[in-house]
């Protein structure tokens, strides 16, 4: 039998700005430490890799942030990191970056450091919507950037966000189409995030809306606009394979699938999250979101945890019901038991799940209101 996979994913949290609606581990701070932040990065990972013994590297994340503003010399180390724990050659490594910082010369020195996807932080291609955002780049600097990345780089993903101001039906739509005609291999479709309770008080966006200084599309509005994406993806050619993640044939993120999927992942670098199973449970740690004392947690030799949470079967066993649900794969229904099968079958009646061949699959409408479909099912006790 194969070793069981797990994924690295690597935090690198500067940026040349803070978005006003970004809620990341993020630091405008300069000079950016690029090397002595991997030298720490590879030392956190080799640190936690004993909990992985025996088990398979299977992708590497380098997110962010903006890791594009990383020096592909420190990347390539902690490629390297990756590769002694099992990263085979050719295993998807897939890098973060922002159209300001991707072009040909960079995207050649991030091949070279083993980098082999890129997902590239577009939000959309209208100026009106875009400086909504707050966002730096125009919409030539996006198309330029797609362009010479995939020119060296051909497996390349874009981020579209769609429910902010000035976003409509209209713009969500241009957007895709425009974006089809691009040489891309996979969209991740994400509706802003506004949330009081999800989003930190320092977040500009999610201040002034509490404040009512700021209005946003209303829910119904924003699922139109949501909507008008999956359409012009799908008549594309591009399948819905996760709620917010549509690929071409054989370009789905395998990283972000490990995570679908329940699988474990060693989080490393200030602000990342890492899940280690073990028993019947599990263990998942927060890193110190800050880059000092994550540091400084690194260099006094130890595990750089700001907190730990300890996970029961039955949050395991709810998560998995939350994640699976979001895949177009679905849920294996018989890990549901008896007492779920009522609700199921209400489901079905409803039009928001289907079930077929023992899997049970959300519908587009039932997609619409994952969380509360997945509650629905969740063990209780
Ligand atoms: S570029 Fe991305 S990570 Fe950086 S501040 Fe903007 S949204 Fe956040």
């Amino acid at each position: 039998m194969l070793p069981l996979p797990f994924g690295i994913y690597v935090h690198f949290p500067w940026c040349s700005f803070r978005c006003p609606y970004c809620d990341f581990a993020v630091t405008t701070s300069r000079p950016i430490p690029g090397e002595r932040y991997a030298t720490a990065v590879v030392e956190e990972i080799r640190r936690r890799a004993p909990a992985f013994s025996g088990r398979r590297c299977a992708t590497l994340f380098l997110g962010g942030g903006t890791p594009s503003l990383w020096e592909p010399a420190a990347m390539a180390r902690v490629v390297e990191a990756a590769r002694a724990l099992g990263l085979a050659p050719g295993a998807e490594v897939t890098l973060e970056a922002n159209p300001e910082s991707a072009d040909t010369a960079r995207a050649e020195a991030w091949r070279r450091a083993g980098v082999n996807r890129v997902s590239i932080g577009v939000q959309s291609f209208d100026p009106g919507v875009l400086h909504k955002l707050g966002r730096r780049h125009g919409t030539a600097d996006a198309e330029r950037a797609i362009r010479e990345v995939a020119a060296v780089i051909p497996n390349v993903s874009v981020d579209l966000i769609h429910g902010g101001r000035r976003s409509s039906a209209e713009t969500a739509r241009a957007d895709a189409e425009r974006l089809v005609a691009l040489p891309v291999t996979h969209v991740s479709s994400y509706a802003l995030t506004l949330d009081a309770e999800v989003l930190a008080e320092d977040v500009p966006f999610a201040r002034l809306a509490r404040q009512g200084k700021l209005t946003f599309p209303e829910d119904d509005e924003v699922l139109a606009q949501g909507r008008a994406v999956a359409e012009v993806l799908a008549g594309a050619g591009f399948r819905r394979y996760e709620i917010s993640n549509f690929a071409r044939p054989g370009f789905e993120s395998r990283h972000n699938l490990l995570y679908w999927r329940s699988e474990d992942y060693l989080g490393a670098g200030a602000g990342a999250v890492g899940c280690v199973r073990s028993g019947g449970g599990a263990v998942r740690w927060t890193n110190h979101r800050e880059v000092e004392p994550w540091l400084a947690a690194v260099d006094a030799g130890e595990l750089p945890s700001a907190s730990e949470e300890q996970l029961g079967p039955s949050e395991l066993a709810n998560e998995r019901i939350m994640l699976s649900l979001r895949t177009a794969q679905g849920l294996d229904a018989a890990v549901l038991g008896p007492a779920r099968r009522a609700e199921v079958e209400a489901l079905v009646r409803a039009g928001l799940a289907e079930l077929e061949g023992g899997r049970l699959r959300l519908t587009a409408a039932g997609m619409d209101v994952h969380s509360a479909v997945a509650e629905r099912l969740f063990e209780t006790g």
